[in-house]
């Protein structure tokens, strides 16, 4: 067995080598180009765009309040549409704006407790988040992939991590203040406006700006991390056994090489291990060079990739759950997530692998699943269940379309329901017969936002408003 650092170093050799005596084989990648968009208009207005570049705007006026009394007054007369952004991490179009675009980056932090019940504010990143709660021992119950995103942003779109047990960010808040279009202050929760609790937990920005958030924590544990490799079959067969006795567990299926990444996370109280940092995006650049040198004759592909992969040694690390559960993923990508029935989750994950390895050779991103726990928001995609969520991403070069063509239709033949910040083509009729509360949950809109000035041509689309 080698480490993982030198699989990769000799994986990339290999490549080359590979590479050098196939060099009469075409290059399948189908990159398309990067839309020009200028950093300012002639007008003087600064670009907005989001993570992958896929999403951006010119907004006429943007607003970063300090206090939820500044917001209140300025968004009364803001030109609409008023939309709110977090960290810019989604995919669809949620964001783009040629009216006020709002950030909550002033209004940062945790603003007191009651009890182990965090009071935070919305514009808090979740990474900076995780020190905060552990200065008191506790700690958020679980964590996406990444924590760059804001609070307000994680609850808008039903963020989530991966575990049978552990529900998606907004599932911990108990209760919420809100900022409407009109500049009304509203504090809801169990006994106050539960409705707008109800709605608002998962809302796209589109009742208002979520100012603060109070949270449910958990006690700071320290938690064992363990990666390893293996067929994917032995995944598909062991992954249900692994969701019920892992706290955390998800798995990566990587295409054209019968392979999977596992990952575990359980609490333990075994010391703190020096971790060296993640190797997984040197492991995609290789996987992309693969598909590049190679990704019409998927045979030697397959074999380089295997071979790549095989000899990668298991991984085990320990620390502070907030410092573990999410990493870095500097190559950038677009994204299509759909959360599924638990009970055709797993069918569902090997149909969408061995579609794309019959349909579509330039693949080479990993496919992801995880499993959710169920909670009662109006929007959360896990209302009514647990759901299996399988995410299949594309690099951000490269043509996203197939998400469309390909994998979607097989997504919404099995109950699928999108990830509201991840790419999908839903709108309000397929939406509506997807989520029980969502005539309640328009009703609360209109109240909340009468006039629409928070709806930009894609909310108005997904609300069928106008
Ligand atoms: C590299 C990467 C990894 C990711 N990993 C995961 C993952 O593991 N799990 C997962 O579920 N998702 C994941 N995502 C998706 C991401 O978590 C969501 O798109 C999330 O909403 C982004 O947070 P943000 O702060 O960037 O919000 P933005 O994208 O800026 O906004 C998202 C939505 O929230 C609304 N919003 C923002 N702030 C507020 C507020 N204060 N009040 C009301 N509404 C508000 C916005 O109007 C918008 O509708 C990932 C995305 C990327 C790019």
């Amino acid at each position: 067995m080698i480490s993982r650092r030198t699989a990769l170093i000799a994986g990339g050799a290999g490549v080359a080598v590979v590479g050098g005596g196939a060099g009469a084989i075409a290059v399948a990648n189908r990159e398309k180009p990067e839309p020009p968009s200028p950093p300012s208009t002639r007008d003087g207005k600064v670009l907005w765009r989001n993570w992958s570049g896929i999403q951006h705007s010119y907004p006429a006026q943007r607003l970063a309040p300090k206090d939820e009394g500044e917001l209140a007054a300025a968004i009364k007369a803001a030109p609409a549409p008023v939309r709110v952004v977090g960290s810019g991490h989604s995919f669809t179009g949620l964001i783009p704006t040629d009216g006020t675009l709002v950030t909550l980056d002033g209004m940062s932090g945790i603003t007191g407790w009651d009890g182990d019940k965090a009071q935070v504010m919305a514009g808090t990143r979740l990474g900076a988040l995780g020190p905060a709660l552990a200065e008191k021992g506790r700690a958020m119950a679980n964590l996406p992939d990444i924590n760059k995103q804001s609070l307000g942003g994680a609850l808008g779109t039903a963020t989530h991590g991966t575990g049978r047990t552990l529900k998606a960010v907004h599932g911990d808040v108990t209760a919420l203040t809100l900022v409407t279009a009109e500049g009304k202050v509203i504090e809801a929760d169990a006994r106050r406006r539960p409705d707008v609790l109800a709605a608002a937990q998962v809302s796209l920005g589109a009742l208002g700006v979520i100012t603060r958030a109070t949270l449910n924590t958990t006690i700071n544990r320290r938690l064992k991390r363990q990666v390893w490799v293996e067929p994917l079959e032995e995944s598909l067969a062991k992954a249900e056994e692994r969701w019920a006795r892992h706290r955390n567990f998800e798995f990566y299926a990587v295409p054209f090489t019968g392979l999977a990444a596992n990952i575990t996370h359980d609490e333990t109280d075994e010391a703190a291990t020096v971790r060296t940092p993640s190797q997984d995006d040197a492991f995609l650049e290789v996987l992309r060079s693969l598909r590049n040198l190679l990704g019409f004759s998927t045979g030697m592909r397959k074999a380089a990739a295997k071979a790549l992969l095989g000899s990668v040694e298991p991984e085990t690390a320990v620390d502070e759950g907030w410092k573990l559960l999410s990493t870095e993923r500097p190559v950038r990508f677009n994204e299509m997530e759909y959360h599924l029935p638990a009970e055709v989750h797993l069918k569902v994950l090997a149909e969408v692998v061995a579609l794309i390895e019959k349909e579509r050779p330039d693949v080479f991103f990993p496919i992801e699943a995880r499993r959710v726990a169920p909670d009662d928001a109006w929007l959360s995609p896990f209302q009514g269940g647990e759901r299996g969520s399988i995410a299949v991403h594309a690099h951000y070069k490269d043509d996203y379309r197939l998400l469309f063509e390909l994998v979607e239709p097989v997504f919404l033949r099995n109950g699928g329901r999108p990830h509201w910040g991840k790419l999908h083509s839903l709108k309000a009729p397929q939406l509506a017969a997807l989520y029980p509360r969502w005539g309640e949950f328009l009703e609360v809109r209109r109240e909340l936002d009468p006039d629409g000035r928070l709806l930009n041509p894609y909310l108005k689309a997904l609300f069928g408003v106008g």
